[in-house]
């Protein structure tokens, strides 16, 4: 049994993921229930649980994530429009302890969120 996050499972390789795009500082794969045809999760390979969690000298990676938000949105052609989620904490509904950005995209979307 480990303790590690499902997350960080995929970042070390011990599960699959249907990963669209990596580099040094982070990943993107596919959400594995997705709710909108275009559902990806961009993580960071640093073990941040949440934005609770956050340091001040975290912004630069932070920043760096919304760039690959930026470009992937751009290359999957969702040029209607995106939604971007942060769930933080049970009240927010964030299940998985390791921070991620929901990109959801491909359908429009409703407001408030449930
Ligand atoms: P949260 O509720 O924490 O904001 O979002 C966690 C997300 O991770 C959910 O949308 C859920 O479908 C997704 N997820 C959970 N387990 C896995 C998995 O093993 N692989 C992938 N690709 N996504 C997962």
């Amino acid at each position: 049994m480990t303790d590690k996050t499902i997350f960080q499972q995929i970042i070390d390789r011990e599960i699959p993921a249907d990963i669209v795009y990596e580099d040094e500082q982070c990943l993107a794969f596919h959400d594995i229930a997705p709710q909108a045809p275009t559902h990806l999760l961009v993580i960071p390979r640093k073990p941040i649980r949440s934005v609770s969690s956050l340091e001040d000298s975290d912004m630069e990676l932070i920043g760096h994530l919304w760039k690959v938000i930026r470009n992937l949105a751009s290359e999957l052609g969702l040029d209607g429009g995106y939604r971007v989620v942060v769930n933080c904490g049970p009240d927010g509904g964030q299940e998985v302890d390791h921070l991620h950005y929901h990109l959801l995209g491909g359908r429009s979307m409703q407001w408030p969120p449930g």
